[in-house]
């Protein structure tokens, strides 16, 4: 892996004499390619105090490159360094093949992606091995774009994946990797170079099954309440009142889901605690689907907190809607016509009061959740910190925004004109999940079975009755 110095020959151009730098000499490395990542990196380099020099097709018309660069043929440039990065697209990897010679015995650092997962029956860097069996390839570099390394690591992803057969290769992007200021996340042996090279390509893994619920529930609820206002008004009442489409509607769905999105956050822990009682033993692993559900709490709070955030500003609104001006205005006209004047009502007051400042808090308690899962904020706390923002607080946000809701149904709840053609009225369906959260979340609370789920999280194990008398028949 030596590093000869490169010859200024006829085929090469020299941008900023190399030979000027103090000595000792700082490292050379060469890039394979004159495009968009090849010229990032090339830049980067520099910065972090490396010579570069780029191997191209067209070493006298590649267009501008870095500074202080040099820019000749792939052949004088891969026998100038020891470390070759190949910023070249895979489809274009056979020149490589000529190059076999060259390239024995140097480091190539493979940074492609593909357009589509599976596209080839190999990872790319796996090819790029096959091609020149003699070099020593390195996946690394394919989860940044050009546009990260040249804003540097503070503005964007940190991290640097890299995965290889030979450690020293290994060793040696790291190194480079980790003087450009990247974290380096060594994944192993070349095999996980499809693995790196899927990453790109993904797109949300982790919201998917959160948005899924999400747009599931608006969609069903929409209609829900879509049949039980608009259509029941056109059907039994004669009155057109679609124009509630807009604002009223959605001010009753995206509540409601938000609701059901935050109990869905601490269904999970609750079912997982009653199954940990019911094994009595913490060391059986969960099934898949809670695993998974555990796994998304995250996404689903924070699609859960976005569509609150929706209710906020669609309630915020109301004041300024032509229609509720009009109520407003009619409701005072006809009092003036009648001479009357409504008694001011202490107990609707109360209601009005509480549930606006339930909501606000319930609202309040939501943003800190939200904050405080999001990583440089996650990383500044305790685990007791965070346990008890998630835990506490959380259970504390399910309480107000549940409360908030059931101050929403006041009387509702008892009179039957909230039953439209016998069904409920949607709000009410909202509260089934987080009821159900509170109570089993209750039940864990009671002393005798928090001092048994605490034991069972420190380790300690029922014997299995059946164990027990197998081990019996045994002896
Ligand atoms: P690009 O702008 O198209 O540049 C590719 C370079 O490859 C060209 O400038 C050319 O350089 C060389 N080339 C083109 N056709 C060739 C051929 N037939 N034979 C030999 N060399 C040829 O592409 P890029 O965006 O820099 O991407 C380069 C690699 O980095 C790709 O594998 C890509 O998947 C990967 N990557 C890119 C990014 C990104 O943000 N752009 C991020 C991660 C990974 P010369 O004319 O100097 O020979």
């Amino acid at each position: 892996m030596s590093a000869e110095k490169p010859k200024n020959t006829s085929e090469s151009v020299l941008l900023h004499p190399l030979d000027t730098a103090a000595a000792p000499e700082p490292e050379l490395l060469c890039i394979f390619g004159t495009g968009d990542l090849g010229r990032s990196l090339g830049q980067r380099l520099l910065q972090s105090g490396y010579r570069v020099v780029y191997g191209s097709r067209r070493p006298t018309s590649c267009g501008p490159l870095p500074q202080g660069t040099q820019v000749m043929s792939h052949a004088a440039a891969a026998q100038s360094a020891s470390v070759v990065f190949v910023c070249v697209h895979r489809e274009n990897y056979e020149f490589l093949e000529t190059l076999a010679p060259q390239l024995r015995g140097k480091v190539l650092v493979d940074v492609s992606n593909n357009l589509k997962k599976n596209l080839y029956p190999e990872a790319n860097a796996e090819y790029l091995q096959r091609l020149i069996p003699g070099a020593q390839v390195v996946k690394a570099f394919n989860t940044l774009s050009a546009w990260a390394l040249q804003n540097g690591p503070s503005d964007a992803n940190r991290q640097v994946f890299l995965c290889g057969n030979s450690a020293e290769a290994n060793q040696a992007v790291a190194k480079t990797a980790t003087k450009l200021g990247f974290t380096v996340l060594d994944r192993g042996s070349l095999s996980a170079a499809r693995e790196l090279e899927d990453f790109p390509l993904q797109l949300f893994p982790e919201w998917r099954l959160p948005l899924r619920v999400a747009v599931g529930l608006i969609a069903a609820l929409f209609f829900y309440v879509l049949i039980r206002d608009v259509i029941y008004a056109k059907v039994e009442l004669g009155k057109d009142i679609s124009f509630r489409i807009m604002v009223s509607l959605a001010n009753k769905v995206f509540p409601i889901v938000s609701l059901i999105m935050l109990s869905l956050c601490y269904l999970p822990g609750v079912i997982a605690a009653f199954l940990q009682l019911y094994r009595g033993t913490k060391y059986k692993r969960f099934p898949d689907w809670l695993d998974r559900w555990m796994l998304c709490r995250k996404q689903l709070g924070l699609v859960a907190l976005g569509l609150a955030f929706l209710h906020v500003l669609y309630t915020l609104i109301i004041p300024i809607r032509y229609y509720v001006k009009f109520r407003i205005a009619a409701s005072t006209v006809l009092q003036m016509k009648e001479n009357q004047t409504k008694e001011f009502n202490t107990v609707w007051a109360w209601q009005g009061d509480s549930f606006y400042s339930t909501g606000i808090l319930g609202f309040g308690m939501f943003l800190l959740l939200g904050i405080t899962s999001l990583p440089s904020v996650t990383n500044a706390l305790s685990w007791r910190e965070f346990n008890f923002i998630q835990s506490k607080l959380g259970y504390l946000t399910v309480f107000l925004c549940t409360f908030h809701t059931y101050l929403y149904g006041w009387n509702k709840f008892l009179r039957p004109s909230s039953y439209k053609w016998n069904t409920p009225p949607a709000f009410m369906l909202s509260l089934v999940l987080p009821t159900v959260v509170m109570v089993l979340k209750l039940l864990l609370l009671l002393p005798c079975v928090d001092r048994r789920l605490t034991r069972i999280r420190q380790g300690w194990e029922r014997t299995d009755p059946k164990d027990d008398s197998r081990k019996s028949l045994l002896a």
